[in-house]
């Protein structure tokens, strides 16, 4: 699905709703969350209308890809590689998924106990 209109971040990625973006490419868009969980909380989304991390499939490689290395750029742009940072995907009502356009949470700038509560 390319886009669908009553999709909150297809709407951010497409220029229609505002974000603090932080990062652009063709196939990928990043932005600050709204209710930010630690000092860096940074959304990764693909461009493309990817309900979950369980509709992936073998054509979703790329865009996989995409995402991780978008991390990785957008943690040294903040300045948090070093420190370190914590990359978060939900899947559904038990992982706590309240957006379904698949995104990457990369979250840093405090120290994150293991397990989360
Ligand atoms: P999840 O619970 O994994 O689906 O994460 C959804 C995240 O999106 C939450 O952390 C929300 O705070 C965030 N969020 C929802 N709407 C917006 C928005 N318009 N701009 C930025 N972040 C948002």
């Amino acid at each position: 699905v390319a886009m669908t209109s009553d999709c909150i971040f297809c709407r951010i990625a497409a220029g229609e709703q505002p974000a603090s973006l932080v990062f652009e490419s063709d196939t990928v868009v990043a932005f600050r969350d709204i209710a930010p969980a630690a000092p860096v909380h940074v959304l990764i989304i693909p461009r493309q209308h990817i309900v979950d991390p369980s509709s992936l499939d073998e054509t979703s490689a790329p865009v996989m890809a995409d995402m991780f290395m978008a991390a990785r750029t957008i943690a040294a742009q903040l300045g948090v590689a070093e420190s370190g940072y914590r990359l978060v995907m939900n899947q559904g009502q038990d992982g706590g998924q309240s957006v379904f356009h698949m995104h990457l949470h990369l979250l840093a700038g405090r120290w994150m106990a293991w397990p989360p509560g």
